[in-house]
């Protein structure tokens, strides 16, 4: 199992990814925003036909990364939750010890690497 310093180690890191994710996601927001505004605004011509090709596929590339920091966000916040209840560290699958070097890699994994390669 993780030594308490580990998983202090581990907190400060998802900690500090939490917060670039934050940031990054508030940079997503901000061009989704202006996108958005590009599509709504405009004259009488744009109105017939309001998702043109261009502002469609940026607005699908915009938003398909914005769903992946979300969804990146939401495993750091179950990891943090996970420290707080004592069950960091441990496979949600099958209870064994996910390992230091696979948190090192991946400090949200939720699955021993066992698990992962079995699903
Ligand atoms: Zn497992």
């Amino acid at each position: 199992m993780l030594s308490p310093a580990e998983i202090a180690h581990f907190d400060a890191l998802l900690r500090a990814r939490r917060r670039e994710l934050e940031l990054e996601l508030a940079r997503q927001g901000d061009s989704l925003a202006a996108v958005r505004a590009a599509r709504s605004g405009g004259d009488a011509d744009d109105e017939h036909d309001p998702e043109g090709p261009t502002l469609s596929a940026e607005w699908s590339l915009r938003a398909g990364v914005h769903g992946e920091l979300a969804a990146a966000l939401t495993a750091i916040d179950a990891a943090l939750t996970r420290i707080r209840d004592g069950g960091y560290g441990r496979c949600l699958r099958c209870g064994e010890p996910i390992g230091f070097d696979r948190l090192a890699a991946r400090p949200a994994a939720e699955l021993c690497i066992d698990c992962a390669r079995a699903l």
